[in-house]
């Protein structure tokens, strides 16, 4: 049996509401951050390529000391970068528009596609636009960094994560949402969808952290930024759409 602690934390714009429901439907999911984390020594452990084996209460213990209080901060307008928070709230401004609400769904698996995989978005069978945070692939994240011992590790992890949600929305705000609905969607159109959300998530939220800020990222971070202005902060060109292809390919091997 699958251990689970999956849970549905419903957001609503402008309220500080935390509800926990078991047995969080498995989304959409057409993306991936392309971290390198070693996991073959969990892969190895099991045919079940989305089965995690860190124990839920590790999994519930990390929730709550690293990545619920980015949301409450988040959510409570008290982020400490004011263009991030200011992004966070023109987006969710727009969800709520849009669809009245934003459902977070917490997973304690993989997604059996790769265990890069950090989050993802999409819509529920009602409509609701949906954000999910795969818990395990953080906590790797959170290991591989801590080996590293850089001495801004700490900072990198953090901003990893709340680009992770600013990239989620990215996609969720700014898209059409018939176009989110397929389960895996076939490399040009993914391709499609991401060239434009990771524009949007280098324009509006990592450019702020590097050039204002200089603040630590991630290489993976780090590496949408660098392409994003090498090939001059343009979403339609060329250059960015194939290195956009060339990240993304690694998921339909
Ligand atoms: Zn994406």
């Amino acid at each position: 049996m699958k251990k689970n602690f999956r849970k549905k934390i419903k957001a609503r714009v402008q309220m500080l509401l935390v509800l926990l429901l078991a047995f969080a439907v498995l989304l959409t999911l057409d993306w991936i951050v392309n971290h390198q984390v070693n996991t073959e020594h969990r892969q190895s452990q099991s045919t079940d390529p989305s089965r995690s084996f860190y124990p839920d209460f590790e999994q519930k213990k990390f929730w709550s000391e690293h990545l619920e209080p980015i949301f409450q901060a988040l959510i409570g307008h008290k982020y400490h970068i004011p263009e991030i928070q200011k992004r966070y709230d023109d987006s969710m401004a727009i969800i709520d528009n849009l669809y009245g609400r934003l459902n977070i769904n917490i997973s304690s698996n993989y997604i059996a596609q790769s265990h890069n995989i950090l989050a993802g978005s999409g819509f529920a069978t009602n409509g609701i636009p949906e954000l999910t945070i795969v818990v395990p692939a953080i906590m790797d994240v959170y290991a591989s960094l801590r080996s590293s011992e850089h001495p801004g590790w700490k900072e990198a992890f953090e901003y990893c994560n709340v680009l992770n949600v600013m990239h989620e929305l990215d996609h969720i705000a700014y898209e059409e949402k018939h176009t989110m609905q397929t389960h895996l969607l076939p490399l040009d159109q993914l391709v499609e969808h991401e060239r434009g959300a990771w524009a949007r998530t280098c324009e509006y939220s990592i450019a702020p952290l590097v050039e204002k800020y200089q603040v630590l990222l991630t290489a993976s971070e780090m590496q949408y930024y660098k392409l994003w202005v090498n090939t001059g902060r343009n979403p339609n060109s060329q250059e960015w759409i194939v290195a956009i292809r060339n990240i993304y390919k690694e998921t339909r091997r």
